[in-house]
């Protein structure tokens, strides 16, 4: 398969690995937010969340809370932003399932986006179709 993610993982490709085990590999983001921004993979293809079977949850994302300990060990790190893009809607640009860990500094000029207000009644709405949805 003609996967970036899946070609680092087999090592075709070359990335500054930080951890690896059986199922999950993390390497440095070649173009990173901060340094030391780091990008936590499982080894085997799943486009994005909804493919990622239930059994490689729980082990990737223990392997995104050790990266972000090792990152809060660090003296100059104050803060960890966990994120993850779903879709080219959302952002995602390699499409197979990876979980960006970000280190963090106060006052290092990255914002996070503005929120929107709901109207009248629309919250109440919302909450409703999700609640309804969510199985
Ligand atoms: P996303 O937009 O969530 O799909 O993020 C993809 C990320 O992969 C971006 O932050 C890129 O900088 C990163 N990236 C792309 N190619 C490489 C590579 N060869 N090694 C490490 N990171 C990469
Ligand atoms: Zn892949």
């Amino acid at each position: 398969m003609d996967c970036l993610f899946c070609k680092i993982a087999a090592k075709e490709v070359d990335s500054n690995i930080v951890y690896e085990d059986d199922k999950v590999i993390a390497f440095l983001d070649i173009n990173p937010v901060n340094p030391g921004h780091v990008l936590v993979v499982p080894k085997d293809h799943a486009e994005q969340l909804l493919e990622l079977p239930e059994d490689n949850i729980v082990p990737v994302m223990s392997v995104v809370k050790k990266v972000m300990k090792a990152l809060m060990d660090q003296p100059d790190i104050e803060g960890v932003n966990i994120m993850q893009n779903n879709y080219a809607a959302a952002g995602q640009v390699v499409p197979h399932v990876h979980v960006h860990v970000i280190p963090r500094k106060t006052g290092d000029g990255h914002r996070h986006w503005p929120g929107i207000s709901y109207g009248e009644g629309e919250a109440a709405l919302m909450s409703l179709k999700l609640k309804d949805a969510i199985k």
